[in-house]
């Protein structure tokens, strides 16, 4: 067994076949994840003594969920797994990681980075109302345990998440009031020739647009969102949009899942000092790597959602990759053959990420049209009024001196649901491009956690 101490942050589809090939090849990985099972996101694993089979729980994907869960069930007694683990801080060579409370420390020659994606979100006025989920937030609660979010629920935002989730909420019975779609018809249409890269998922995506059809669920594209109705002790009563003819529409719900495709979960990259660059196509930040995975800080890789969404196959080809590139690295042997095959197919998957991110574009405009007295961070609740005024009164016009002024940012979500919005609202205040404002940087702890004080052995 070859001696490096390789550690892989994330058990999703990308972490897996990552520890996979390492062990292939002679390592025994460390595989690091903070859900109590593997699987990650997409593939995630119902609770244990939960019964529901693989096509109710992963639809159309059953064949490659069962696939990712026999593989970590072959490999999980031979690598070192870490499950119900968080990672909340790094120093070169070193985690610091929390296991119910109590710290640990995991020292490590090579980090591989599979921390996925989470929901990327855009305020509107009125979503701190109680009601007010994340797209990614309505499906766990499905996917884990079983549950809507609502009795009536409005389904918001862009992506193709927004038209998956619908539809899993349509197959389980639950009230779907309306799927409420910003990006326009023609956007999808002139987006056609880059989705066909994967005429089958074009395919799926198609199917499930006719279910919702079929269900005679109401689906508007091209919305401008306008208000999340309700009030403080009852919660949401209806959401409020302007319909692409310009009427004003209010469908009543109890529930409403917002959601822009997602954001890449960076933060561990950037307290390990990574490059990021800014991607034109879906106008965020992402971590630099190279097309196998290296980072720009030596040791440390990245793969999946959390270096570039493309999506679980794209995250599977991804996690082989990076492990390669690792073994490369280590003056190890690696199948030649394979890594061109891998990187093929990861070029077509580039393609059809090219394509989504035309057909949903992110709505940059809407920060913009935010009134003043709308929340942008909900764990401080602050307003967008306040975040322009540090613009104007302060001359804050770079995100971490507005965050320094106004707390944007500085809640229990660090950032990760409010710094994107918190940055175009800068942006469109300052008159200059959000890449211009530049991103908050990450900051430990990565998320929240409890923590005793005693140590404990992992
Ligand atoms: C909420 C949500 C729902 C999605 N639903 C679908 C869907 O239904 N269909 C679809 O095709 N795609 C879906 N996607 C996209 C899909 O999940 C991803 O493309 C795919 O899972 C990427 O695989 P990955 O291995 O890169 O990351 P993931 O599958 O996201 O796995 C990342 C893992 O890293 C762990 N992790 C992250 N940070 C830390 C840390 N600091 N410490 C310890 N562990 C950590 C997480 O717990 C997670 O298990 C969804 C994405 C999200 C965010």
């Amino acid at each position: 067994m070859a001696t490096a101490r390789i550690v892989i942050v994330g058990a999703g589809p990308a972490g897996i076949r990552c520890a996979e090939t390492l062990l292939a090849a002679g390592f025994k990985p460390i595989l690091i994840d903070e859900n109590r099972r593997d699987g990650g996101q997409i593939y995630r694993r119902q609770p244990q003594g939960f019964t529901r089979n693989y096509a109710t729980l992963y639809g159309t994907e059953a064949h490659k969920a069962r696939d990712l869960h026999d593989s970590f069930d072959r490999l999980r007694g031979a690598i070192d797994y870490r499950p119900d683990t968080l990672v909340w801080n790094l120093t070169p060579g070193q985690l610091c990681c929390v296991k119910q409370g109590k710290h640990t420390t995991v020292d490590y020659d090579a980090l591989i980075l599979c921390t996925g994606a989470t929901d990327r979100l855009m305020p509107i006025e009125g979503w701190q109302l109680a009601g007010t989920y994340s797209l990614g937030g309505a499906q766990i609660a499905l996917k884990s345990q079983a549950v809507s979010i609502g009795h009536r629920v409005v389904f918001m935002g862009s992506g193709p998440l927004l038209y998956l989730v619908a539809s899993q909420y349509v197959k389980a019975g639950a009230n779907v009031a309306g799927v409420l779609d910003t990006s326009p018809l023609s956007k999808h249409i002139g987006a056609l020739p880059k989705l066909l890269a994967r005429p089958g998922l074009l395919f799926t995506g198609m199917k499930l647009l006719a279910q919702l059809y079929r269900a005679k669920i109401p689906v508007h594209s091209g919305i401008q969102p306008l208000q999340v109705l309700g009030d403080a002790s009852s919660g949401v009563s209806a959401v409020r949009v302007r319909t692409a003819k310009g009427e004003t529409l209010n469908v009543e719900c109890d529930a409403v899942a917002l959601g822009y495709h997602l954001r890449p979960e960076t933060q561990l990259a950037d307290l390990a000092g990574c490059r990021m660059r800014f991607d034109e196509a879906s106008g965020q930040w992402w971590l630099a790597v190279d097309e196998e995975g290296r980072t720009s800080v030596s040791g440390v890789y990245a793969a999946g959602d959390g270096s570039k969404i493309r999506g679980a196959d794209a995250a599977e080809h991804a996690g082989r990759l990076v492990a390669m590139a690792l073994l490369e690295d280590l003056h190890q042997p690696v199948n030649a053959g394979l890594r061109d095959e891998t990187r093929q197919a990861l070029a077509v998957m580039d393609q059809f990420r090219l394509g989504l991110a035309q057909a949903f574009p992110w709505p940059a405009e809407q920060a913009k049209a935010l009134p003043d007295t709308a929340i942008v961070c909900r764990c401080e609740m602050i307003s967008a009024g306040e975040l322009r005024a540090v613009v104007s009164e302060k001359g804050a016009c770079e995100v971490n001196r507005a965050k320094a002024f106004s707390r944007v940012g500085m809640g229990r979500c660090q950032g990760r649901y409010c710094s994107q919005a918190g940055a175009e609202v800068i942006a469109a205040a300052a008159g200059v491009s959000v890449q211009q404002v530049g991103r908050q940087r990450g900051q430990a702890p990565v998320k929240p956690l409890s923590m005793l004080t005693e140590e404990v052995s992992p």
